[in-house]
Protein backbone atom coordinates (compact mmCIF):
# COMPACT_ATOMS: atom_id res chain seq x y z
CA UNK A 1 0.00 0.00 0.00
CA UNK A 2 1.40 3.72 -0.71
CA UNK A 3 2.26 5.84 2.02
CA UNK A 4 0.06 9.00 2.58
CA UNK A 5 2.85 11.65 2.51
CA UNK A 6 0.56 14.27 4.38
CA UNK A 7 -0.68 11.93 6.93
CA UNK A 8 3.08 11.25 7.97
CA UNK A 9 3.95 14.31 8.35
CA UNK A 10 0.44 15.63 10.41
CA UNK A 11 -0.75 18.35 7.55
CA UNK A 12 -3.57 18.88 5.59
CA UNK A 13 -3.13 18.70 1.81
CA UNK A 14 -3.74 22.04 1.35
CA UNK A 15 -0.74 22.82 3.82
CA UNK A 16 1.78 25.63 2.42
CA UNK A 17 5.52 25.00 1.94
CA UNK A 18 6.58 26.39 5.20
CA UNK A 19 3.68 24.67 7.61
CA UNK A 20 5.60 21.30 5.98
CA UNK A 21 8.69 22.70 6.28
CA UNK A 22 7.76 23.29 10.21
CA UNK A 23 6.01 19.71 10.62
CA UNK A 24 8.96 18.05 8.94
CA UNK A 25 11.31 20.20 11.47
CA UNK A 26 9.51 19.38 14.30
CA UNK A 27 8.98 15.37 13.49
CA UNK A 28 12.59 15.02 12.84
CA UNK A 29 13.46 16.64 15.84
CA UNK A 30 11.34 14.30 17.78
CA UNK A 31 12.65 10.82 15.59
CA UNK A 32 15.93 11.67 15.07
CA UNK A 33 18.13 8.21 15.64
CA UNK A 34 20.88 10.72 17.21
CA UNK A 35 18.17 11.47 20.13
CA UNK A 36 15.49 8.79 19.85
CA UNK A 37 16.58 5.55 21.27
CA UNK A 38 13.42 3.83 20.50
CA UNK A 39 13.53 0.95 18.53
CA UNK A 40 11.61 1.62 15.05
CA UNK A 41 13.06 5.22 15.21
CA UNK A 42 15.11 4.68 12.63
CA UNK A 43 12.41 3.66 10.25
CA UNK A 44 10.01 6.41 11.51
CA UNK A 45 12.75 9.33 10.83
CA UNK A 46 13.48 7.36 7.21
CA UNK A 47 9.30 7.69 5.94
CA UNK A 48 9.36 11.17 7.72
CA UNK A 49 12.22 12.04 5.32
CA UNK A 50 10.46 10.68 2.46
CA UNK A 51 7.43 12.15 2.62
CA UNK A 52 9.09 15.59 3.13
CA UNK A 53 11.58 15.13 0.03
CA UNK A 54 8.53 14.86 -1.80
CA UNK A 55 6.13 17.00 -0.24
CA UNK A 56 8.75 20.03 -0.29
CA UNK A 57 9.88 19.92 -3.80
CA UNK A 58 7.04 21.42 -6.00
CA UNK A 59 7.74 19.33 -8.75
CA UNK A 60 8.02 15.39 -7.12
CA UNK A 61 4.82 17.09 -5.40
CA UNK A 62 2.54 17.80 -8.27
CA UNK A 63 3.44 14.50 -9.41
CA UNK A 64 2.29 12.85 -6.06
CA UNK A 65 -0.80 14.83 -5.91
CA UNK A 66 -1.48 14.23 -9.21
CA UNK A 67 -0.93 10.48 -9.40
CA UNK A 68 -1.52 9.74 -6.13
CA UNK A 69 -0.14 5.74 -6.30
CA UNK A 70 -1.58 2.86 -7.03
CA UNK A 71 -4.76 1.61 -4.72
CA UNK A 72 -5.31 -1.26 -2.17
CA UNK A 73 -4.07 -4.64 -4.57
CA UNK A 74 -1.90 -3.15 -6.45
CA UNK A 75 0.95 -5.08 -5.06
CA UNK A 76 2.97 -6.15 -7.72
CA UNK A 77 3.85 -2.94 -9.12
CA UNK A 78 4.82 0.24 -7.75
CA UNK A 79 2.35 2.79 -9.76
CA UNK A 80 4.78 5.77 -8.99
CA UNK A 81 8.39 5.00 -8.72
CA UNK A 82 9.43 7.73 -6.25
CA UNK A 83 13.44 7.16 -7.36
CA UNK A 84 12.70 8.01 -11.11
CA UNK A 85 11.07 11.14 -11.29
CA UNK A 86 13.09 11.62 -13.97
CA UNK A 87 11.54 9.66 -15.80
CA UNK A 88 8.16 10.86 -15.72
CA UNK A 89 9.17 13.74 -17.98
CA UNK A 90 6.16 15.88 -18.86
CA UNK A 91 3.18 14.53 -17.36
CA UNK A 92 0.92 16.29 -19.58
CA UNK A 93 2.18 14.94 -22.92
CA UNK A 94 0.38 15.87 -25.84
CA UNK A 95 -1.34 13.07 -28.45
CA UNK A 96 1.65 13.38 -30.79
CA UNK A 97 4.65 15.12 -30.61
CA UNK A 98 5.27 14.44 -27.13
CA UNK A 99 8.82 13.20 -25.76
CA UNK A 100 9.24 9.62 -25.14
CA UNK A 101 10.88 8.74 -21.47
CA UNK A 102 14.33 7.30 -21.55
CA UNK A 103 13.98 4.17 -20.50
CA UNK A 104 16.28 2.18 -19.36
CA UNK A 105 17.79 -0.53 -21.08
CA UNK A 106 17.63 -4.08 -18.50
CA UNK A 107 18.22 -7.13 -20.76
CA UNK A 108 15.72 -9.15 -21.74
CA UNK A 109 12.33 -7.82 -23.23
CA UNK A 110 10.79 -4.85 -21.60
CA UNK A 111 6.89 -4.66 -21.14
CA UNK A 112 4.56 -3.28 -23.64
CA UNK A 113 2.79 0.31 -22.77
CA UNK A 114 -0.64 -0.04 -22.45
CA UNK A 115 -3.68 2.44 -23.22
CA UNK A 116 -6.80 3.16 -21.04
CA UNK A 117 -9.58 5.63 -22.77
CA UNK A 118 -11.34 7.64 -20.11
CA UNK A 119 -14.01 9.50 -20.79
CA UNK A 120 -15.37 12.42 -18.39
CA UNK A 121 -17.51 15.04 -17.68
CA UNK A 122 -17.25 18.99 -17.85
CA UNK A 123 -17.75 18.82 -14.45
CA UNK A 124 -14.80 16.74 -13.45
CA UNK A 125 -12.48 18.66 -15.93
CA UNK A 126 -13.50 22.12 -13.55
CA UNK A 127 -13.05 20.62 -10.44
CA UNK A 128 -10.43 17.43 -10.93
CA UNK A 129 -10.97 14.02 -10.39
CA UNK A 130 -9.91 10.95 -8.68
CA UNK A 131 -10.62 8.08 -10.28
CA UNK A 132 -10.26 4.02 -9.61
CA UNK A 133 -10.26 1.84 -13.14
CA UNK A 134 -9.19 -1.59 -13.68
CA UNK A 135 -6.49 -2.55 -15.97
CA UNK A 136 -6.09 -6.00 -17.24
CA UNK A 137 -1.97 -6.76 -17.68
CA UNK A 138 1.17 -9.05 -17.52
CA UNK A 139 2.80 -9.19 -13.83
CA UNK A 140 5.55 -10.91 -13.17
CA UNK A 141 4.92 -14.28 -11.85
CA UNK A 142 5.00 -14.60 -8.29
CA UNK A 143 5.52 -18.79 -8.22
CA UNK A 144 9.11 -18.11 -9.83
CA UNK A 145 9.56 -14.50 -9.73
CA UNK A 146 9.62 -14.13 -13.46
CA UNK A 147 12.50 -15.85 -14.39
CA UNK A 148 10.05 -18.87 -15.89
CA UNK A 149 11.79 -21.35 -13.87
CA UNK A 150 10.15 -24.14 -11.74
CA UNK A 151 10.94 -22.80 -8.30
CA UNK A 152 14.21 -25.36 -7.79
CA UNK A 153 15.36 -25.35 -10.81
CA UNK A 154 17.95 -22.78 -12.94
CA UNK A 155 17.73 -22.01 -16.86
CA UNK A 156 20.46 -23.53 -18.78
CA UNK A 157 22.35 -21.28 -20.95
CA UNK A 158 20.84 -20.92 -24.75
CA UNK A 159 21.95 -23.62 -27.39
CA UNK A 160 21.65 -21.16 -30.13
CA UNK A 161 23.69 -18.21 -28.64
CA UNK A 162 25.56 -20.21 -26.01
CA UNK A 163 24.50 -17.61 -23.67
CA UNK A 164 25.50 -13.84 -25.51
CA UNK A 165 21.73 -13.16 -26.54
CA UNK A 166 23.09 -12.29 -29.90
CA UNK A 167 23.22 -14.26 -33.13
CA UNK A 168 25.09 -13.67 -36.20
CA UNK A 169 23.76 -13.94 -39.50
CA UNK A 170 25.95 -13.72 -42.58
CA UNK A 171 24.50 -12.73 -45.51
CA UNK A 172 25.81 -13.40 -48.74
CA UNK A 173 24.95 -11.03 -51.93
CA UNK A 174 26.57 -10.23 -54.94
CA UNK A 175 28.42 -7.23 -53.40
CA UNK A 176 30.08 -9.61 -50.93
CA UNK A 177 29.14 -11.08 -47.20
CA UNK A 178 27.47 -9.07 -44.59
CA UNK A 179 26.88 -9.93 -41.11
CA UNK A 180 24.14 -8.41 -39.28
CA UNK A 181 23.76 -9.34 -35.44
CA UNK A 182 20.29 -9.62 -33.63
CA UNK A 183 18.77 -10.81 -30.38
CA UNK A 184 18.67 -14.82 -30.03
CA UNK A 185 15.18 -16.00 -31.75
CA UNK A 186 15.43 -18.45 -28.66
CA UNK A 187 15.98 -16.40 -26.12
CA UNK A 188 14.97 -13.44 -26.90
CA UNK A 189 18.26 -11.80 -25.66
CA UNK A 190 17.99 -13.06 -22.32
CA UNK A 191 21.14 -16.11 -23.09
CA UNK A 192 19.33 -18.68 -20.76
CA UNK A 193 16.81 -21.06 -21.59
CA UNK A 194 14.23 -22.24 -19.37
CA UNK A 195 14.56 -25.98 -19.36
CA UNK A 196 11.75 -27.17 -16.01
CA UNK A 197 9.32 -24.39 -17.30
CA UNK A 198 7.11 -22.93 -13.68
CA UNK A 199 3.72 -24.56 -14.07
CA UNK A 200 1.97 -21.31 -13.30
CA UNK A 201 3.02 -19.45 -15.97
CA UNK A 202 4.47 -22.24 -18.39
CA UNK A 203 7.81 -20.61 -18.73
CA UNK A 204 6.74 -17.01 -19.52
CA UNK A 205 7.47 -15.44 -16.46
CA UNK A 206 4.47 -13.35 -16.57
CA UNK A 207 1.12 -14.29 -15.81
CA UNK A 208 -2.55 -12.13 -16.57
CA UNK A 209 -3.93 -10.43 -13.97
CA UNK A 210 -6.27 -6.97 -12.97
CA UNK A 211 -4.91 -4.30 -10.87
CA UNK A 212 -7.14 -1.16 -9.57
CA UNK A 213 -4.99 1.77 -10.07
CA UNK A 214 -6.03 5.09 -9.14
CA UNK A 215 -5.32 8.16 -11.32
CA UNK A 216 -5.66 11.44 -10.45
CA UNK A 217 -6.94 13.98 -13.14
CA UNK A 218 -5.55 17.45 -12.53
CA UNK A 219 -8.25 20.39 -12.83
CA UNK A 220 -8.64 21.90 -16.07
CA UNK A 221 -7.76 18.94 -18.07
CA UNK A 222 -8.70 18.79 -21.84
CA UNK A 223 -9.64 16.54 -24.58
CA UNK A 224 -6.31 15.17 -26.22
CA UNK A 225 -3.80 14.95 -23.27
CA UNK A 226 -2.66 12.01 -21.54
CA UNK A 227 -1.58 10.93 -17.92
CA UNK A 228 1.49 8.20 -17.59
CA UNK A 229 1.21 5.65 -14.86
CA UNK A 230 4.52 4.97 -14.69
CA UNK A 231 5.52 1.15 -14.82
CA UNK A 232 1.59 0.27 -14.56
CA UNK A 233 1.87 -1.36 -18.05
CA UNK A 234 2.86 -5.02 -18.82
CA UNK A 235 5.37 -6.15 -17.09
CA UNK A 236 9.13 -7.28 -19.07
CA UNK A 237 10.14 -10.69 -19.63
CA UNK A 238 13.35 -11.94 -18.51
CA UNK A 239 14.28 -8.71 -16.16
CA UNK A 240 13.29 -6.07 -18.79
CA UNK A 241 11.50 -3.28 -17.67
CA UNK A 242 8.27 -2.84 -17.41
CA UNK A 243 5.92 -0.96 -19.78
CA UNK A 244 3.80 2.41 -18.56
CA UNK A 245 0.14 2.75 -18.55
CA UNK A 246 -1.38 6.02 -20.51
CA UNK A 247 -4.83 7.25 -19.76
CA UNK A 248 -6.32 9.30 -22.30
CA UNK A 249 -8.44 12.05 -21.40
CA UNK A 250 -12.06 12.84 -23.09
CA UNK A 251 -14.29 15.10 -21.91
CA UNK A 252 -17.97 15.06 -22.59
CA UNK A 253 -19.25 17.18 -24.84
CA UNK A 254 -21.45 19.60 -22.23
CA UNK A 255 -25.09 20.55 -23.65
CA UNK A 256 -24.74 23.61 -21.78
CA UNK A 257 -21.57 25.38 -22.30
CA UNK A 258 -19.09 25.51 -25.43
CA UNK A 259 -15.24 25.36 -24.16
CA UNK A 260 -12.55 27.34 -26.12
CA UNK A 261 -9.39 26.57 -24.01
CA UNK A 262 -9.99 27.55 -20.40
CA UNK A 263 -12.77 30.10 -21.54
CA UNK A 264 -16.68 28.61 -21.73
CA UNK A 265 -19.59 30.51 -23.71
CA UNK A 266 -23.12 30.05 -22.57
CA UNK A 267 -25.63 30.92 -24.90
CA UNK A 268 -28.83 32.96 -23.45
CA UNK A 269 -31.72 33.44 -25.33
CA UNK A 270 -34.10 36.30 -24.10
CA UNK A 271 -36.89 38.18 -25.41
CA UNK A 272 -37.03 41.31 -27.16
CA UNK A 273 -38.97 43.25 -24.33
CA UNK A 274 -36.23 41.87 -21.71
CA UNK A 275 -33.33 43.10 -24.02
CA UNK A 276 -35.35 46.81 -24.56
CA UNK A 277 -36.39 47.00 -20.74
CA UNK A 278 -33.83 45.39 -18.99
CA UNK A 279 -34.39 42.42 -17.03
CA UNK A 280 -32.23 40.14 -14.82
CA UNK A 281 -31.86 36.76 -15.63
CA UNK A 282 -30.63 33.47 -14.25
CA UNK A 283 -27.48 31.71 -15.87
CA UNK A 284 -25.60 28.56 -15.36
CA UNK A 285 -22.30 28.19 -14.28
CA UNK A 286 -20.28 25.04 -13.39
CA UNK A 287 -20.09 26.81 -9.29
CA UNK A 288 -23.73 26.83 -9.28
CA UNK A 289 -26.55 29.61 -10.49
CA UNK A 290 -25.52 33.60 -11.53
CA UNK A 291 -27.32 36.10 -12.29
CA UNK A 292 -27.19 38.20 -15.08
CA UNK A 293 -28.19 41.88 -15.72
CA UNK A 294 -29.35 42.94 -18.55
CA UNK A 295 -29.26 46.56 -19.19
CA UNK A 296 -32.22 48.12 -21.10
CA UNK A 297 -31.20 48.57 -24.77
CA UNK A 298 -29.36 44.87 -25.16
CA UNK A 299 -28.25 43.95 -28.91
CA UNK A 300 -28.53 40.91 -30.01
CA UNK A 301 -25.10 39.00 -29.89
CA UNK A 302 -23.80 41.01 -26.97
CA UNK A 303 -21.25 39.36 -25.14
CA UNK A 304 -21.28 39.55 -21.25
CA UNK A 305 -18.10 38.52 -19.31
CA UNK A 306 -17.94 36.78 -16.23
CA UNK A 307 -14.60 37.17 -14.90
CA UNK A 308 -12.82 34.03 -13.55
CA UNK A 309 -15.99 31.84 -14.12
CA UNK A 310 -14.49 29.30 -17.01
CA UNK A 311 -12.11 26.45 -16.74
CA UNK A 312 -9.29 26.30 -14.15
CA UNK A 313 -5.85 26.77 -15.80
CA UNK A 314 -4.41 23.39 -16.36
CA UNK A 315 -1.09 25.06 -15.83
CA UNK A 316 -0.13 27.88 -14.03
CA UNK A 317 -3.01 29.88 -11.80
CA UNK A 318 -6.31 31.08 -11.88
CA UNK A 319 -8.98 30.01 -13.99
CA UNK A 320 -10.78 31.44 -17.98
CA UNK A 321 -13.78 33.54 -18.39
CA UNK A 322 -17.55 32.64 -18.95
CA UNK A 323 -18.91 33.97 -21.72
CA UNK A 324 -22.40 34.86 -21.76
CA UNK A 325 -24.01 35.29 -25.48
CA UNK A 326 -27.18 36.96 -25.58
CA UNK A 327 -29.85 36.20 -28.46
CA UNK A 328 -33.02 37.80 -28.84
CA UNK A 329 -36.10 36.05 -29.82
CA UNK A 330 -38.21 37.78 -32.03
CA UNK A 331 -41.89 36.95 -30.98
CA UNK A 332 -43.72 34.54 -33.48
CA UNK A 333 -47.73 33.75 -33.07
CA UNK A 334 -48.87 37.38 -31.65
CA UNK A 335 -52.48 37.61 -30.89
CA UNK A 336 -54.54 40.74 -32.54
CA UNK A 337 -53.91 42.70 -28.95
CA UNK A 338 -50.15 42.01 -29.03
CA UNK A 339 -50.02 42.83 -33.03
CA UNK A 340 -52.18 46.26 -32.26
CA UNK A 341 -49.68 47.05 -29.62
CA UNK A 342 -46.79 46.85 -31.28
CA UNK A 343 -48.70 48.58 -34.51
CA UNK A 344 -49.08 51.31 -31.93
CA UNK A 345 -45.70 51.16 -30.68
CA UNK A 346 -43.98 51.49 -34.12
CA UNK A 347 -46.47 54.44 -34.88
CA UNK A 348 -44.99 56.13 -31.70
CA UNK A 349 -40.92 55.31 -32.77
CA UNK A 350 -41.95 56.76 -36.46
CA UNK A 351 -41.45 53.48 -37.71
ZN1 LIG B 1 6.06 -18.62 -13.22
ZN1 LIG C 1 19.86 -17.34 -27.05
Amino acid sequence: MAKDYYEILGVSKQAGADEIKRAFRNLARKHHPDVNKETGAADKFKEINEAYQVLSDPHKKQQYDTFGSSGPGAGGFGGFDFNNFEGFGDIFDMFFGGSQPARRRSGGEDGSDLRYDMTITLEDAFSGVEKEIEISHYTNCQTCKGTGSKPGTTPSRCATCGGTGQVRRTQRTPLGAFQQITTCPTCQGAGEQVTSPCSACHGSGRVKASHKVKVKVPAGIDSGYRLRVTSAGDAGRKGGSPGDLYVFIHVKEDHRFERQGADLIYKKTITFTQAALGDEVTIPTLEGQATLRIPAGTQSGSNFRFKGKGMPNLRGRGHGELYVLVEIETPQNLTAEQAELLHKFARLRNE
